[in-house]
């Protein structure tokens, strides 16, 4: 049987053997465990085997489970769909969130923030090529959302985050990330600053960092299928 020791390791020479591929250095790509669905028993594990940052998608789950694992000094990513109900929660118990896609839960975020903790980490989502995904904003509107985001004093935009389709492909992998850290570049040269690709997940990770990912969200590969 393999331990999630094991995985998480293989995912990091993963990571490194994909760096070197695309002569970049592999330090600064944050891998963030995607633990949902995970019990804390599993979560420990990966504690134990060196790992920090981790991602949720449902809040309700994620609540519990940050609250049972508060002895540990843990960088919490948000990265699922925001209902406006639940951004206080997020607000108050995440550092990043990957997952913004409309200025009024932007707001919100921003407006709910506990005045204790550093400006909150956010991404917008980008629906870069899934016509059919209903996750993400159309590239044509996302620096009209940027620029009023970085209007928000308690909300620091960080970047970009994508999940596109899926495919075996590992050259074809490679088009929307392509295209997601073009849209970043020429965000860039429009009066902001941003410094993260988040993208990049177990099938795909490789197409990601050689397209140059800082951020990349791994599950099934460190924890294994989700039942
Ligand atoms: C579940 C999820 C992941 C992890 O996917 P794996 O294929 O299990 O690595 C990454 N990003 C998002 C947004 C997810 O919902």
């Amino acid at each position: 049987m393999t331990t999630i020791a094991q995985r998480l390791a293989a995912v990091r020479d993963r990571i490194n053997t994909a760096a070197q591929a695309g002569r970049r250095p592999a330090d600064p790509i944050l891998l963030v465990a995607v633990s949902k669905t995970q019990p804390v028993t599993a979560i420990e594990e990966a504690i134990a085997a060196g790992q920090t940052a981790f991602g949720e998608s449902y809040i309700q789950e994620a609540l519990p489970k940050i609250a049972a694992l508060s002895a540990y000094s843990l960088i919490w990513h948000f990265i699922g769909p925001i209902q406006s109900n639940k951004t206080a929660d997020i607000a108050a118990q995440f550092a990043w969130v990957h997952s913004v896609e409309r200025l009024k839960i932007a707001q919100r975020l921003n407006d709910q923030r506990p005045a204790h903790l550093p400006a909150l980490n956010v991404c917008i989502q980008v629906n870069i090529s899934r016509e059919d995904s209903k996750s993400g904003i159309a590239p044509t509107e996302v620096l009209a959302l940027a620029h009023a985001i970085t209007r928000l004093p308690r909300l620091r935009l960080r970047g970009l985050m994508t999940v596109p389709k899926p495919d075996a492909d590992p050259v074809q992998q490679r088009e929307p990330f392509r295209l997601l850290h073009q849209l970043l570049m020429q965000m860039n040269t429009q009066g902001l600053s941003l410094d993260t690709l988040s993208m990049g997940m177990s099938d795909d990770l490789e197409a990601a960092i050689r397209e140059g990912a800082t951020i990349i969200r791994i599950g099934t590969a460190i924890f294994g299928q989700r039942t």
